[in-house]
């Protein structure tokens, strides 16, 4: 069975059981800092497994993008783990239980109607004290005790170790489904069941209280179970992933083969580029924090693999194509960003290319080293290479092996752990399912409403009081407070939109509200007490600043406005990667991998404003993602909508999905400014506008420079700026030209004036002089004079032309070099000025940025020549 296949029979298998089909949640989980990239199936459904909010269905069941980075070293090395990959799940949220849990997952397994396995190859496990679970297994499904394993809870429950570890919260034992491929003797887990029936409370013994209402929880390797399906060694070898590691092959000049000398590096290499096209699909690109950073570690590893066999040219781009042509059942939108994708996994392989050129010197010295002491690599030196040259440490281990060096692993494990316990990562993971303070409003009341669409100004009640972390029942800290209201005309910060701030005053209270944030569906206040005492429960009078809101509509209609525009100008490539609006103050982050040229930012801003000029209504609808979508409406990869979704129409050019303030007519934008273009990540370039009264300002501010410049510049008219400055400058060069001729004439006399009152310090006549008005080109010549006399000389000149300062030094022959060095002189000078320079012993020049500082270059300089002499 193809691996499509398998995810279709699986869904299909469960809708008809009764679970509602999910879509997969996006790679970097919304509202939920606990994880950095979605690990398994269940964690979208946290809430819903908490008991908090909305209950839509009670049955559930999806084939979820997953990643799971923690298995990185296994990649390659195991035949079953990848980074990146989907797992198929089926949920109850109260509903169905172990009973139908099991002989759901049997039935699909063993059936031939479904994927037929052979059932004697199959064997279970379960939790020591989970009777219920042993029982159905046995008598249910008919297997006979020595296929039904007893395993602890470390192996067998969820999260592992918490009955005597913790955390508190929901938690239960699990049932794993091993299949032993024919041939073999080792078995593979392909299926995890989990039963989260208690509630930990507090330590053993008798911390497990059982829930009212009991989940399931399931996940099943969609490529392990495939490879069992397709009777293959590995996942490696099936039909969505061997293709892959080929093309890897290919890519680098190697044929691929399971047994293969570079079968293990082609596997990493595919697994890991797979990886990186899904995260960066979503927008998840190379970077230098959180997931960023994982998708920059997941190339470079893969690049370093590649370069280990030889190939030393960016290869991994060719294979992004490749992977979205393996996920275009699932996930046909990958095609989309093919182009933009490609594009910046080339510029990172080109980039680390250069370091790892650097970081081979460095090697090789490591490995002079280690040849002397020992043979072995010192663990200081692997975790050196591995945290400040990426390399890592398997590929030092192989390098180490090819000189017939070890490395020092225990010492590097050591380092690494250390490293990790500074950087916090992986700390927080067990508190996926710990419940925080706004679980708390979210049980109590519900989602806040929204009223900010038509109303700037509402009644509302307190439900939620929240200080350093903690719920609290009533309030008069002067410091940060987040408050809560069952509803609120404040729009929380979303979709790139700033919040709004105001007041929100009580009877006893008034509270200024800084910003206002969104958790999910709850909405946040954030700002302080500037009188009274707030108490949970008073009701209050919720009121928006609506001129700063006003500005924020006007930005947010012009953001649709622009992407329209970026699309008209650009093409439709030119995806939406982030924005931010603000009062009359828009940005827009958007896929394209140069800059966008002078015309092109003129044809934006002409579309914008003929659109406003327009005076297109807006209007706003809501209504399900399919309909949506046949209008045209976007959807950005890697943004998460609900299945209702809000749908914002502009005239006929524009359809989007967003749950944003807007105005009604394009018209209220007034004007928009383009004010900047500018890169901020790899492919992504952002564009600054303003809107309404900043755009005049903007417009305003530049017209006051012009006339301002035109009065200084005497020219009548603005207009007539241009031909003004260069008539000016025409004559400036004259003056020079004419100046030149003249100052030629009378270098001789300047050298014989300078000399005339020059100090003599041990025999040497010292010259430290500002010779403004000498024309730089003349500096040599006036030197050449200065030192054609007989008694030696040490000359440092100086002067300002075009704002910058210019520095020669000159000491007479028969002294360079030996008592004195032009060099040292003009470079202490020049430091002086704000620059910098040198030279050879008898003749030196430089330059400073800080005209005021002539003077003081000047002493500095002559310093040190009666520093030598003196
Ligand atoms: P293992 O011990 O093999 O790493 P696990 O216990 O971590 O598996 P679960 O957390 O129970 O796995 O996840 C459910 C299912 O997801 C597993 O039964 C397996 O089929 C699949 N799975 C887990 N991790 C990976 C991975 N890194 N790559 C591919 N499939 C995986
Ligand atoms: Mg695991």
């Amino acid at each position: 069975m193809k691996t499509d296949d398998l995810r279709d029979a699986y869904l299909s298998f469960f809708e008809s059981k009764g679970c509602v089909r999910r879509p997969s949640d996006v790679l970097v989980p919304k509202d939920d800092p606990t994880v950095l990239f979605t690990p398994a199936g269940m964690n979208q459904f946290k809430n819903q497994f908490l008991g908090i909010g909305p209950l839509e269905f009670t049955k559930a069941t999806t084939c979820q993008k997953c990643i799971r980075t923690g298995d990185i070293d296994n990649v390659g090395v195991t035949a079953y783990h990848h980074t990146f990959f989907e797992m198929l799940g089926n949920f109850s949220f109260g509903d169905y239980f172990k009973r139908e849990a099991i002989n759901w997952a049997w039935e699909f397994l063993t059936q031939k109607k479904w994927l037929g396995l052979d059932a004697d190859r199959l064997n279970v496990t379960v939790y020591l004290d989970d009777d219920e679970a042993a029982g159905i297994w046995a008598k249910d499904i008919g297997l006979s005790p020595e296929r039904i394993s007893r395993q602890d809870e470390y192996e067998n429950f969820w999260p592992a170790g918490s009955p005597s570890n913790g955390p508190d919260g929901v938690c239960g034992p699990c049932s794993e489904i091993y299949y032993t491929p024919p041939g073999q003797t080792k078995s593979v887990e392909i299926w995890n069941l989990v039963f989260t029936q208690f509630n930990r409370v507090g330590n053993p013994p008798k911390n497990l209280q059982p829930l009212p209402k009991k989940n399931i929880d399931t996940g099943m390797g969609l490529e392990r179970c495939a490879s069992t399906l397709q009777g293959v060694l590995s996942n490696f070898e099936i039909d969505s992933i061997k293709p892959l590691c080929i093309a890897a092959g290919e890519a680098i000049g190697k044929k691929y083969s399971y047994d293969a000398a570079e079968g293990r590096a082609l596997r990493r290499i595919a697994d890991h580029i797979r990886c990186v096209t899904m995260c960066a699909h979503e927008g998840v690109v190379p970077d230098n924090a959180k997931q960023g950073y994982i998708v920059r570690q997941l190339l470079r590893r893969a690049m370093l693999e590649g370069f280990l066999l030889g190939k030393d040219a960016p290869f991994l781009y060719s294979l992004v194509p490749v992977v979205a042509d393996l996920m275009k059942r699932p996930y046909p939108d990958v095609q989309q960003s093919v182009t933009a994708v490609a594009n910046i996994v080339k510029e990172e392989e080109e980039q680390f290319l250069g370091t790892i050129e650097r970081g081979l010197s460095k090697w090789n010295k490591v490995v002079e080293r280690a040849k002397a002491s020992g043979g072995v690599v010192s663990g200081e030196e692997a975790f050196a290479l591995h945290s400040q040259d990426g390399f890592l440490m398997d590929l030092t281990v192989q390098m180490a092996a090819r000189n017939g060096l070890t490395v020092d692993r225990e010492k590097f494990d050591t380092l690494v752990k250390e490293h990790e316990g500074k950087s916090g990562s992986g700390a927080f993971l067990d508190s996926v399912m710990a419940e925080g303070p706004l679980d708390r409003v979210r049980k109590n009341h519900g989602a806040t409403k929204f009223l900010g669409y038509d109303k700037s100004e509402s009644e509302a009640k307190v439900v939620g009081l929240i200080v350093n972390k903690e719920f609290l029942e009533h309030t008069n800290y002067h410091g940060t407070i987040g408050l809560l209201l069952d509803q609120t005309p404040f729009y929380g910060e979303a979709g790139g939109q700033v919040g709004d701030s105001g007041t929100i005053a009580g009877e006893h209270f008034e509270f200024h509200v800084e910003e206002t944030q969104r958790n999910a569906d709850l909405i946040i206040h954030i700002g302080k007490l500037v009188r009274g005492k707030i108490q949970l429960g008073e009701p209050v009078t919720a009121k928006i600043d609506a001129g700063r809101r006003a500005g924020i509509r006007r930005a947010h209609s012009a953001t649709h406005l622009l992407h329209h525009a970026l699309h008209k100008v650009i093409g439709s490539n030119a995806l939406q990667r982030g924005s931010k609006v603000e009062n009359d103050v828009l940005r827009f982050d958007f896929a394209h991998s140069k800059p966008v040229t002078e015309e092109e930012k003129r044809q934006i801003e002409d579309e914008i404003n003929a659109r406003i000029a327009e005076g297109a209504s807006v209007a706003t609808e809501v209504t399900d993602q399919e309909t949506a979508k046949k209008r045209g409406a976007m959807m950005l990869f890697g943004e998460k909508y609900p299945d209702r979704v809000r749908m914002v129409t502009m005239g006929d050019f524009s359809v989007e999905l967003c749950g944003g303030t807007h105005l009604s007519n394009t018209g209220q934008v007034g004007l928009l400014r383009l004010v900047s273009e500018e890169p901020v990540a790899k492919g992504v370039r952002r564009i600054s506008c303003l809107t309404g009264q900043k755009a005049l300002a903007h417009i305003r501010e530049a017209e006051t420079l012009l006339r301002e410049s035109a009065i200084l510049l005497r020219a009548p008219t603005p207009q007539e700026l241009p031909r003004k400055i260069a008539a000016l400058q025409e004559e400036l060069q004259a003056a020079r030209r004419e100046l030149a001729k003249h100052t030629m004439a009378s270098i001789a006399d300047l050298a014989s004036s300078i000399l005339a009152e020059a100090a003599v310090i041990g025999g040497v006549k010292i010259v430290a002089k500002e010779v403004q008005g000498v024309p730089r080109d003349a500096l040599k010549e006036l030197i050449d004079h200065l030192r054609s006399g007989k008694e030696p000389v040490a000359v440092l000149l100086g002067l300002v032309e075009e704002g910058k300062v210019a520095l020669i030094a000159a000491v007479s022959k028969e002294l360079a070099g030996k008592k004195l060095h032009a060099g040292d002189a003009v470079k202490a000078a020049a430091k002086a000025a704000g620059g910098g320079g040198g030279g050879r012993p008898d003749l030196a020049e430089a330059g400073g940025k800080d005209p005021s500082k002539l003077s003081e270059a000047l002493e500095a300089g002559k310093a040190v020549f009666v520093g030598k002499l003196g």
